[in-house]
């Protein structure tokens, strides 16, 4: 049994494995207290891009804490936020006019689906059946659950998680039938439906095409369904463009945005909506505002980290370093398609996956042997099951990138 007081996520504590003391990051590299240097091959949870520490966004974090640490959101408002709720209107599509603050992917979602509900509440209140894709993962608050995949992750708070219509996960060869569902589900009458575009993360690292995403927006228009982008992963460049989206040419009425939103730094998040959206929220009815705050809503630290990324974003050349790191993944994953027990190896932009042969899922007996591989070998690689990914940091350098794919090689030969 552990001496330590911490109670950590989506971590067993009885299997008694080891939790290494990190004490300072830089680029793609942590460094733990025993002098271990850690290659972080998936980004911390997948919110750090620029790299870790950043020093223009040190620098921003530095100066607005000594300037205004706090301030109540609701009525008031400070230079940081506006100035990151102007930057995401210039660069996000122009129809998401409005820009709703929250702290983590989880409540930039369910901020989302009260937004939904709000803007039916007005329209038809009768429409309020939320549909959601097969395997989606859209955090762990109850409403973020509920609009996930069930199984493992939820089971025991079922009673907690609201009904959906789940539509199946358009697998190769079967994408007619996937769009025929969501085409169904949308005329029986539903407010919205909510999907990681292009690339289902928690779910297994699963990617479809953009044709498809492109059908289901279309499919959402023609019904009145309000179509949510669930860019919590995808955004910020993971999948090669800033949003996933764009790649389908597809404008979400609703869009979430974190993780790479502080460029990984701190937590933030927000939620754009369509002016229709703000609209059926606005007026002299005090009981048709939006009823969702937390405390730190739009915190000054996490926005002025926010608005240097958004710097970042404008003046260094990050397109390049996505573009450039999506090759030199590519290179190393074809040269492991070779390799015995290597199964559907893919990549979408900067983001790759393969399978371990093996058991697959979740609870797969292979993901803490894996895990402790990875960590043995001194890389931050956390599998989903069987299901090993990489998506690192935009500046990780050649040698690290050759190191996680050896470990992956020489796994998929012993494991
Ligand atoms: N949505 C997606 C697509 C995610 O991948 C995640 C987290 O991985 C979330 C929502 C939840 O974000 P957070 O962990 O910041 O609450």
């Amino acid at each position: 049994m552990t001496t330590s007081a911490v109670w950590h996520p989506f971590t067993q504590h009885g299997l008694g494995e080891p939790i290494p003391l990190v004490t300072r990051a830089e680029g793609a590299a942590l460094h733990t207290a025993d002098g271990r240097r850690i290659v972080d091959a998936i980004s911390s949870w997948w919110v750090t891009t620029h790299g870790h520490s950043h020093p223009r966004i040190v620098a921003a974090i530095r100066e607005q804490a000594e300037k205004l640490d706090q301030i109540i959101f609701a009525g008031w408002t400070h230079e940081p936020a506006e100035a990151v709720a102007q930057g995401l209107r210039d660069i996000m599509p122009r129809e998401l006019t409005r820009v709703f603050f929250s702290d983590s992917g989880s409540t930039s979602v369910e901020v989302a689906l009260k937004m939904a509900l709000g803007y039916w509440r007005e329209h038809d209140p009768a429409r309020h059946r939320i549909l959601v894709l097969e395997h989606g993962y859209h955090g762990d608050t109850i409403g973020a659950m509920s609009v996930g995949a069930r199984g493992v992750f939820n089971s025991a708070y079922e009673p907690l998680l609201f009904d959906v219509g789940t539509i199946p996960f358009p697998v190769p060869g079967g994408e007619q039938a996937s769009l025929d569902a969501l085409e169904q589900a949308c005329a029986a009458g539903a407010a919205a439906f909510i999907v990681e575009p292009l690339v289902l993360g928690a779910g297994g690292m699963h990617f479809y095409a953009p044709s498809t995403l492109r059908e289901m927006r279309a499919i959402c228009t023609r019904h009145g369904v309000l179509f949510v982008a669930d860019e919590v992963m995808t955004g910020w460049g993971r999948t090669g463009t800033l949003l996933a989206c764009e790649q389908a040419g597809v404008v979400p009425d609703i869009l979430c945005l974190s993780k790479g939103l502080t460029g990984g730094a701190i937590p933030l998040a927000v939620t754009m909506a369509t002016e229709p959206i703000f609209q059926a929220h606005y007026g002299p009815d005090r009981a048709k505002m939006f009823f969702h705050s937390s405390s730190y809503t739009a915190n000054p630290i996490a926005c002025a980290a926010a608005r240097a990324n958004l710097a970042i974003w404008a003046e260094e050349p990050v397109a390049e370093r996505i573009a450039s790191l999506g090759k030199r993944q590519q290179a190393r994953l074809d040269a492991l398609s070779g390799i015995r027990n290597v199964r559907g190896c893919r990549r979408s932009g900067t983001i790759t996956a393969l399978e371990i042969a093996g058991e697959d899922g979740y609870l797969s007996a292979l993901g803490p042997r894996l895990l402790a591989h990875f960590r043995d070998r001194d890389l931050l690689l956390r599998p989903l099951g069987n299901t090993v990914y990489v998506m690192p940091p935009y500046c990780i350098e050649d040698a690290d990138l050759d190191r996680i794919y050896a470990a992956i090689a020489e796994a998929c030969e012993a494991l």
